[in-house]
C-alpha cells in the first residue's frame, strides 16, 4: 500500500462508518491506522433494518458468528419482501432472493406455469416463498438452496461493529466536527472538533450520512437528482411492540396513497414506517396513515426523516471517498442501502490491497462502477412503481405515466416484445429478481420462446404439480421462524 494512506480517518459512526472501519481493520491488518470520528450529539439515522443477502458475506469476511450477531442486534431472518397493493389494491406478490428451482430454469418454469393456466400463484413453485407464506424458516441445505438476509436493529448493529473494530485496533473519537482543513491540492488535511482537537489523515472516508460533510459540503461535489423518477422524499418511522408469538420471516411493503409502508419484524419489536412523497401527500396525513397501521403499541414517538433520492456525481474525489448516505440514497424499497455500503467497501478494499497506485485512473474506475451500480438499482426500484395498474391517487397516476430512464425503457421493451431479461454490467439484482417483479405485476411478454411449447403439456403439468407438492410437504416439516430463531439464539 502506498505510504500516502497510512492514516485513514472515517468520519461518522453509523452503519456505514463502522462497517467500513471493521472491514479496513480486518483487511489491512495493522498496515494503516484507522480512526472513527463521530458525534453522539448528532447521532445516527438508525433506520436501516432490512437487508440484502450480501450482508452474510460481509459478516463472514469479517468473521462474525451468526448467532452472536443475531443476539446482539435483535435480529431475525428475512426471506424476501411481500409487496401488497402495488399492482392493484388487494393483490400481492413476493420477491425472494432465491431462484425458482432447477426444474426448467426460472423463466421456463414461469412460462410453463402460465401456459398451464394454474390457479395458484407462481410462488408455490419457489421454496423460500412457500416458507415465507407459512411463516417457517430453516437454514438452506442440499435439498433446499436459497439465499436469505436479516432484519436487525441498525443502532445495535453499529454498536456491535464498533466493539469488534475497536478490538481490532480502530481508534474511536467522539466530537462534533466544526471545520475541515484543506491541503494545497484541494484534498482534506484534517478535521477539527468543537473542543479544538485536530485529526489529521491521508485518506478520509466520508460516512457522515445525509450531512455529506466532506464530499458534499467541503468539496461541493454536485448531486445527481433522481427525484423525478423516485419521488419519495420523506419517511415516518415508528417501532411498536410485537403483538404475536410468531415472527414473519419477511419484510412487508404495502403501497399507499402517497407512498408505501414497511413492516419489519425484529425479535422484541416490529419496525413500521411510511415512505412518502410530499408532492403527493401532506406530511401530517402520511404520519396519521402510519399510526393507523401499527399492529402493536408504539414504543417511541414517530420520527420524521427527509431525503432526496440520487447520489453525488463522483464518490471519490482527491483523498475523500463517500460511503453510505453521504454518497447517495435510493429510497428503502428493496433494502439496498447497506448493500451499497458493502459494495463501496468492497471496491475500496480491492484498491487498497491490490497495491496499484490510487491515482486519477483508480478514482475514475471507482466512480464509474459506483454510478452504474446506483443506476441499475434505481431502474429496478422504478420497475416496482411504473408497472402499476393503480390510478387511484396522484402518485400512482404520475409513476404509471412518467418518462423512464432509457436503460429501463429498453429492458422493459425487450421483455414485453421478446420475453428477454436483459442484463447490464454492475447489476445489483439478477434476472430472477427482475422476473419476480414482472411476474408479480402480471407484466407478461407478448410472446414466449417457442421452445417452451415443445415440452408436452402433460409432462409440464405433471412436473409442476409434483414440484408444488414436494415443496409444500418439505416446508410443512420445517420449524416456525420464531422456533428456529429461538434454537439459534440459545
Ligand atoms: C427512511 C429510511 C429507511 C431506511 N431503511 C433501510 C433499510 O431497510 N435497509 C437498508 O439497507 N438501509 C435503509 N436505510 C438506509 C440506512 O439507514 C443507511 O444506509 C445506514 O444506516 C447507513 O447510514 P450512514 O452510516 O451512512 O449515516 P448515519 O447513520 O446518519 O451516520 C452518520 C454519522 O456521521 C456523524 N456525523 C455527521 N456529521 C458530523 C459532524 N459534524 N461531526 C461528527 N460526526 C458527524 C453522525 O454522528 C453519525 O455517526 C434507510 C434510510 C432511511 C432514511
Amino acid at each position: 500500500m502506498s505510504q500516502k494512506y497510512d492514516r485513514i480517518v472515517v468520519v461518522g459512526g453509523g452503519s456505514a462508518g463502522w462497517m467500513t472501519a471493521a472491514a479496513l481493520a480486518t483487511g489491512l491488518r495493522g498496515r494503516a491506522s484507522i480512526e472513527v470520528v463521530e458525534s453522539e450529539e448528532i447521532g445516527i439515522v438508525g433506520v436501516g433494518e432490512a437487508t440484502f443477502p450480501s450482508i452474510r458475506q460481509y459478516n463472514q469476511i469479517i468473521g462474525i458468528d451468526e448467532a452472536e450477531f443475531l443476539r446482539a442486534t435483535n435480529g431475525t431472518y428475512k426471506l424476501g419482501i411481500r409487496f401488497c397493493d402495488w399492482l392493484e389494491v388487494g393483490k400481492d406478490y413476493f420477491h425472494t432472493f432465491g431462484h425458482f428451482g432447477n426444474l426448467f430454469g426460472s423463466q421456463t418454469l414461469w412460462a410453463q406455469h402460465r401456459r398451464m393456466g394454474l390457479a395458484e400463484p407462481l410462488g408455490t413453485q419457489c421454496v423460500p416463498t412457500v416458507m415465507a407464506m407459512k411463516g417457517r424458516f430453516a437454514l438452506p441445505n442440499e435439498q433446499a438452496q436459497f439465499k436469505y438476509a436479516y432484519h436487525f436493529d441498525a443502532v445495535q448493529y453499529a454498536a456491535f461493529l464498533r466493539r469488534l473494530a475497536q478490538q481490532r485496533g480502530v481508534r474511536h473519537t467522539q466530537g462534533r466536527i466544526v471545520d475541515v482543513i484543506r491541503r494545497a491540492d484541494g484534498g482534506v488535511a484534517a478535521v477539527q472538533l468543537d473542543d479544538g482537537r485536530r485529526i489529521e489523515g491521508d485518506l478520509f472516508i466520508d460516512c457522515s450520512g445525509f450531512h455529506s460533510l466532506l464530499l458534499g459540503k467541503t468539496l461541493a461535489e454536485p448531486f445527481v437528482d433522481f427525484s423525478h423518477w423516485l419521488p419519495v422524499d420523506g419517511a415516518w418511522a415508528c417501532p411498536c411492540e410485537r403483538s404475536t408469538e410468531e415472527i414473519t420471516p419477511y419484510t412487508m411493503a404495502t403501497a399507499l396513497e402517497g407512498g408505501w409502508a414497511w413492516r419489519i419484524p425484529l425479535q422484541s419489536r416490529t419496525g413500521h414506517g411510511h415512505v412518502f412523497s410530499s408532492r403527493f401527500i401532506d406530511v401530517d396525513r402520511a404520519r396519521d396513515q402510519l399510526l393507523a397501521r401499527l399492529d402493536g403499541k408504539p414504543v417511541a414517538e414517530p420520527r420524521l426523516l427527509r431525503f432526496t433520492t440520487g447520489h453525488r456525481q463522483r464518490f471519490w474525489v482527491n483523498n475523500v471517498i463517500a460511503i453510505g448516505l453521504s454518497s447517495g440514497f435510493l429510497e428503502p424499497l428493496e433494502s439496498t442501502s447497506i448493500y451499497l455500503i458493502q459494495d463501496g467497501i468492497g471496491r475500496l478494499m480491492t484498491m487498497l490491497t491490490e497495491g496499484r497506485p490510487l491515482d486519477e485512473d483508480a478514482r475514475a474506475l471507482f466512480n464509474e462502477g459506483s454510478s452504474r451500480r446506483f443506476a441499475r438499482i434505481r431502474d429496478f426500484i422504478i420497475l416496482h412503481y411504473c408497472l402499476t395498474r393503480r390510478r387511484d391517487s396522484e402518485l400512482w397516476r404520475h409513476v404509471s405515466s412518467m418518462a423512464l430512464p432509457e436503460t429501463l425503457a429498453y429492458r422493459i421493451e425487450l421483455w414485453r416484445r421478446y420475453g428477454v431479461l436483459h442484463e447490464y454490467d454492475e447489476e445489483g439484482f439478477d434476472a430472477t429478481s427482475w422476473l419476480a417483479i414482472h411476474a408479480g405485476m402480471e407484466h407478461w411478454p407478448e410472446r414466449d420462446d417457442p421452445v417452451f411449447a415443445e415440452i408436452p403439456a402433460e409432462r409440464a403439468l405433471r412436473a409442476l404439480l409434483a414440484r408444488r407438492d414436494g415443496i409444500a410437504a418439505s416446508v410443512e416439516r420445517m420449524p416456525l421462524h420464531h422456533q428456529l430463531l429461538g434454537q439459534v439464539l440459545r
